[in-house]
């Protein structure tokens, strides 16, 4: 068969472009080896526009939230599904000074209607320093939102559970022929494991390893609680705890360092006698030396794409970077050179010349 797109992985970064290329009836093809650890398939589902750290708006917060928020309401109206949902989240502040400072950011303008003081007690919280909220904090349903994109392609046969390999590409007559299709273009969606491959590993991504856990809580409230890691309430008395951040550990396990170190997070807010752990997880995220993602067209091969980058935003990034790539594809709309890979040209190594070379037939 031919195609428009061949799309490389079905995480989030994937499934949002393939929405977003099935509104505009271009043909598309998925290829995903559904490898049950990758960070799209333990996210949270968390998705708002601020820097909990820093209490400011996230780089191009607002815009990324204004058009991701649109794009997932509208995915449930066309869809009839309800994977996503608006749900404030609880920041308990750790100091006097988290507080004070936390005061001082409700009145800067550009937070209006984002952030605020939350004046009410949360039972059973030790919330001694108080709280603040975040209004414009909402929840997807990320393993379900994927989980329907998957069967939907898979009826449709445009999704196939297949380990991608590169060296299998030919390219002639301006078309990509792959296994028994072919495709005018490719689209690489395929998070940390880029490294892995000679088309873009040449761009400096760090894979971030987070892990994330499910407890089981009677005393737990059902809002989104913050206090360092975050507690989502997922169902009756069952809440996902979360993340750990480490560029260091590779191991492709859980581990007790992390367990530990949510369960001293948590235990700051609650007893954690009280709670039980159901299970444990880990996935790597797609993290960038610039924190900015990865856009934009191969350097040496024409119309091999990579989307890429979202380190743990993909939701909020994703679908705004989805739309400005396929914009540059369709209407030669320049990329953000802050997102856009050719800032990373002069990377690139003698292999992915020779890979670049092989593929072309020189
Ligand atoms: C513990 C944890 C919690 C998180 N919580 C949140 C959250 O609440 N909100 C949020 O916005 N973000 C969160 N994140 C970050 C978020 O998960 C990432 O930003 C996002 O998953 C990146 O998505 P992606 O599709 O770009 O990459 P990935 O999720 O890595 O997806 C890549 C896909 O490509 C496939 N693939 C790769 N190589 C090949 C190949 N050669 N052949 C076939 N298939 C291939 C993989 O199987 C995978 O399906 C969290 C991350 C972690 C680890």
């Amino acid at each position: 068969m031919k195609y428009e797109f061949l799309i490389v992985g079905q995480g989030i970064t994937g499934s949002v472009l393939a929405t977003q290329l099935e509104k505009l009836t271009k043909t598309f093809k998925i290829v995903d080896d559904f490898n049950k650890n990758t960070s799209s398939r333990v996210a949270a589902g968390i998705m708002h526009p601020m820097s909990l750290k820093r209490v400011n708006l996230s780089w191009n917060g607002k815009d990324f939230y204004d058009f991701s928020d649109d794009f997932y309401k509208k995915f449930d109206s066309l869809n009839k599904t309800k994977f996503y949902k608006s749900c404030s989240m609880i920041r308990v502040f750790n100091s006097y000074q988290e507080q004070n400072n936390w005061i001082g950011r409700c009145s800067d303008i550009k937070l209006k209607g984002i952030i605020d003081l939350n004046h009410q007690k949360i039972d059973p919280i030790n919330d001694a320093f108080g709280s603040g909220e975040v209004l414009k904090s909402n929840h997807l349903n990320v393993n379900f939102f994927l989980k329907y994109l998957k069967n939907k392609y898979e009826t449709r046969n445009i999704l196939k559970k297949e380990k991608f390999n590169p060296l299998k590409i030919k390219l002639e007559n301006n078309m990509f022929y792959y296994g028994d299709d072919s495709f005018e273009n490719i689209i690489m969606c395929d998070g940390s494991s880029s490294l892995k491959n000679p088309i873009f590993d040449y761009l400096p991504m760090i894979p971030n390893k987070g892990e994330i856990m499910n407890i089981f809580s009677d005393v737990l409230p059902k809002k989104i609680i913050n206090c360092g890691v975050f507690c989502l309430p997922i169902k009756n008395k069952i809440f996902t705890v979360g993340s750990t951040y480490s560029n260091e550990d590779s191991k492709r396990h859980i581990t007790n360092n992390a367990k530990n170190y949510l369960l001293k997070k948590l235990s700051k807010i609650i007893n954690i006698d009280d709670i039980s752990i159901v299970d444990q997880s880990f996935g790597f995220r797609p993290t960038t030396p610039d924190r900015k993602p990865f856009i934009g067209e191969h350097p040496l091969i024409k119309n091999i794409y990579t989307l890429n980058g979202m380190g743990s935003k993909a939701l909020l990034m994703a679908p705004l970077l989805a739309k400005e790539l396929l914009d540059h594809i369709f209407n030669s709309k320049s990329i953000s050179p802050l997102v856009d890979i050719k800032r990373y040209s002069d990377k690139i190594k003698s292999d992915n010349k020779a890979f670049a070379k092989s593929i072309m037939g020189q």
